[in-house]
């Protein structure tokens, strides 16, 4: 059998074992596809089963939440976790709750997970979980109970050496200050080690909340300085106006971008003179509105419903709002306004279709497996942080995170280089954590 057929036979057989886990689909057959050149060096990377086993993750919990709403009712969630690869460490990666969640999602951010983690050169195995739970609406004493119930089943699963969950889309730091709570209280044990993201009073590390946006514009700052351009002077797009968003927006204005449009599920909001971080900080994180209200407090801006910004024009476009959402009509619409660089802050949101119009273009893309490592990648300062019981000054996780952004960056440029690929981010991240994930396992045997 040739390479091709094998790696397209084995795509079979998981497709057909996983049916209907489209997103989990895409995610592997993508990274099957980008691994080719390095597996065509080398075939004995198909011994031993190797890629059957990096595609089947070790372990899959599904549970029922059950919690009681304000009115009294009973509320039935699904919860989920799934641990993919423990070669590299203990299971790490988020928890999301969005009303998509399905276990296909949740495969797809694991698998995702094993790569991302790897390329952190952290010692970092993968996983990932969350709930159908629709946070959206709910009262903060909801949210509590939501959390607690979600933790009594989840506690069983996890532990500071053995699965450190931490959040995603729908979790950030006060979601994690319950969860956490309710764990500490049924294990009685204060592990802070446990969970990553949490608060600073409890046990959290300073920069973990921007770290992933921050992350993501040093990679775009190192992208961009490889072609001899700067951040300074350009119209950045950014989609989302999540935790990642925000700060990517926060990083991009102090290294001088102008941020003129960013969305959320609603719409998107076109600002030309450039979004004011304030204010949408007050809008999103504390008084927790929509993002068309900006537009009750600027004159000069605009709010369009139901539609995503790629038609604005732009030199830099970072997605970072959810998976598949800039597709190839989008990416067309992009290069037509002659973007120069496109970092993935969220996982997986260009289709397919976008990647490749970008790539005909001869626009770099740096995938969300390298480009948002920064935010697991403080988790795992966090745990540092944790094991020691120390708390780092925020300068000093700064510093370690733009090196960090920085090495992955330069390891996805030379591994790309050294495959015939120069400039392609996308096989360069994926080849590069794959030798390292097939080495630990190899090192493991056949577990
Ligand atoms: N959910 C984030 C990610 O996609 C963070 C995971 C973590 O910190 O463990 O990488």
């Amino acid at each position: 059998m040739t390479l091709d057929d094998e790696v397209l036979t084995l795509f079979d057989q998981i497709v057909h074992r996983n049916p209907a886990e489209i997103e989990f689909h895409q995610a592997v057959l993508e990274v099957l596809t980008a691994i080719r050149p390095a597996l065509r060096r080398d075939r004995s990377l198909c011994d031993a089963g190797l890629l059957e086993r990096l595609c089947e993750p070790e372990r899959q919990t599904m549970f029922r939440v059950v919690w009681t709403d304000d009115r009294g009712k009973a509320q039935v969630n699904r919860g989920f976790r799934v641990g993919f690869s423990s070669a590299l460490g203990p299971y790490k990666g988020g928890l999301r709750f969005h009303r998509n969640v399905t276990l296909g999602v949740v495969k797809f951010l694991a698998f995702e997970q094993i790569f991302k983690n790897a390329l952190t050169g952290l010692g970092l195995g993968a996983g990932k979980g969350g709930s159908d739970f629709d946070p959206a609406g709910r009262s903060d004493g909801e949210i509590m109970r939501f959390c607690q119930a979600f933790m009594t089943e989840l506690h069983r699963h996890i532990g500071p050496c053995t699965d450190i969950p931490a959040g995603d889309v729908g979790v950030g730091g006060r979601e994690l200050g319950y969860l956490f709570g309710q764990y500490k209280r049924i294990t009685n044990r204060f592990d802070a080690g446990v969970l990553t993201g949490k608060g600073l009073l409890i046990g959290g590390s300073h920069v973990r909340p921007e770290a992933t946006g921050y992350g993501a514009i040093y990679f775009l700052e190192s992208m961009l300085e490889a072609r001899g351009e700067k951040i300074e002077g350009k119209r950045a797009v950014v989609s989302g106006s999540g935790n990642v968003a925000y700060y990517a927006m926060e990083k991009l204005q102090q290294l001088g971008a102008t941020v003129v449009a960013c969305s959320d599920s609603g719409g998107y909001l076109h600002d030309p003179a450039g979004i004011r971080l304030d204010l949408l900080h007050e809008l999103k994180f504390v008084r927790r509105r929509r993002l068309s209200t900006y537009v009750e407090s600027v004159a000069g801006a605009a709010f369009m419903p139901f539609e995503k910004p790629w038609d604005v024009p732009c030199d830099l476009v970072v997605p970072s709002a959810t998976q598949n959402e800039l597709d190839g009509v989008g990416a067309k619409s992009l290069v037509r306004n002659g973007v120069v660089a496109v970092v993935e802050g969220a996982n997986m949101p260009c289709t397919p279709d976008a990647v490749q119009t970008f790539r005909d273009a001869g626009v770099p893309v740096a995938p969300g497996k390298a480009a948002n490592a920064g935010g697991v990648a403080t988790s795992a300062f966090e745990m540092q942080q944790n094991a020691a019981r120390d708390q780092w000054q925020a300068v000093d996780v700064d510093r370690r995170l733009r090196g960090t952004m920085r090495t992955i960056h330069d390891t996805c440029l030379a591994t790309a280089d050294d495959h015939d690929l120069p400039g392609d981010y996308g096989a360069g991240a994926n080849i590069a954590a794959f030798h390292t994930v097939a080495a630990a396992m190899n090192a493991l045997g056949l577990i």
